[in-house]
């Protein structure tokens, strides 16, 4: 089974690794696969260019041997919908589990997403929760629809939803930026090299 995990990535931080690292182990997934948006639909331009945005994953995921970045995203140009990321790696993998690993936020506005239900057809969903965040209207109905036991996920390609509980850190690229752009410190909220790439290009 293959997770992938798409952000804008601006910049990647702990929050998403260590999202990354807990539903691989939880799910047992043979790897991730970081899929970072070319240009994102839903919401404003990034701040940082598609090259430093990809090049900081790359420096965030080099030591994990489990994790790797896709860039399909950025080969097929253009805005990047979820939906033909979707469709791309199903014609790679075959009849391959993928699950779509995404937060609870994210989830949320999950059924705002183009081709949601299509999406579902190609792959599984993989929940990332945090004490206190739940599923909202539709997702909700969603969730129950969908939900199903950790060991069922590989006995079909796509489909399901499974909620995963994770160490909750509050990290957010906003706040990375917010503090970057006035001059404060963003150690420790993300892997050294990434944090020292950004201090030495000056991104936010
Ligand atoms: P921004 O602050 O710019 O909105 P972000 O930090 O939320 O960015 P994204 O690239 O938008 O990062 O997020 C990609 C995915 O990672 C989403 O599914 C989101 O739910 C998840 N995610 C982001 N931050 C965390 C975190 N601290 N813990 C767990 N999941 C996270």
């Amino acid at each position: 089974m293959i997770g992938i995990l798409g952000g804008t990535f601006d910049p990647i931080h702990l929050g998403h690794l260590r999202l990354a690292e807990e539903v691989r182990e939880a799910l047992n997934l043979e790897q991730v696969r970081f899929v970072p948006a070319f240009q994102p639909p839903h919401r404003r331009m990034p701040i940082a260019s598609a090259h430093h945005r990809l090049a900081m994953v790359r420096q965030a995921v080099q030591d994990n041997p489990h994790f790797m970045v896709d860039t399909r995203e950025f080969a097929r140009g253009g805005a990047s919908w979820m939906v033909d990321t979707c469709a791309s790696l199903r014609d790679e993998l075959g009849g391959e589990p993928i699950v779509l690993i995404m937060g609870m936020d994210a989830f949320n506005g999950f059924t705002r997403w183009r081709a949601w239900q299509q999406i579902l057809g190609l792959v599984h969903l993989a929940i990332a929760t945090r004490p206190g965040a739940r599923a909202e209207d539709e997702a909700a109905e969603l969730l129950a629809a969908r939900s199903c036991p950790t060991r069922l996920l590989e006995c079909a390609p796509a489909g399901r939803i499974i909620e995963i509980p994770i160490t909750a850190l509050d990290i957010s690229a906003t706040h990375i930026r917010e503090l970057s752009a006035s001059g404060r410190s963003t150690r420790y909220l993300l892997p050294k090299a990434v944090q020292e790439y950004l201090t030495e290009h000056s991104l936010y």
